[in-house]
C-alpha cells in the first residue's frame, strides 16, 4: 500500500495514525497535531482504551475547527521552526 496522508496528501516519509481520530498522517501532520491544547487528553484517552482492552479504539475525534488551527500552525512552524521546514521540503520536493 502506498503511503498517503489522509490530511494532506503528503506520500512520503513516516506515517503514523492520529492521536485524535483514524487518520493516516505524515510527520508533518503529526507533528502539528501534537501541538495542539487537546492533544494530551487524546493521548490519555486512547491509553485508557488500550488499557481496557478496547479494539480499534476510534479516538475522541478531530476537535472543532480542527483543520483552520492545523492550517495556522503549519504555517507557523514552517516560518519559525527550521527543522519543521527542513522536513517540509524534503517531504514536499518534486526531485
Ligand atoms: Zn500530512
Amino acid at each position: 500500500m502506498k503511503p498517503l496522508c489522509d490530511r494532506c496528501g503528503i506520500t512520503r516519509g513516516g506515517f503514523k495514525m492520529s492521536m485524535f481520530n483514524k487518520d493516516w498522517c505524515c510527520e508533518l501532520c503529526i507533528t502539528v497535531e501534537s501541538r495542539h491544547p487537546n492533544y494530551a487528553n487524546a493521548r490519555a484517552s486512547e491509553l485508557e482504551a488500550v488499557k481496557a482492552g478496547v479494539k480499534n479504539y476510534d479516538g475522541i475525534g478531530l476537535p472543532e475547527d480542527y483543520g483552520q488551527w492545523a492550517k495556522e500552525q503549519r504555517l507557523h512552524l514552517a516560518t519559525t521552526d527550521e527543522r519543521f521546514l527542513l522536513l517540509m521540503d524534503g517531504l514536499t520536493n518534486e526531485e
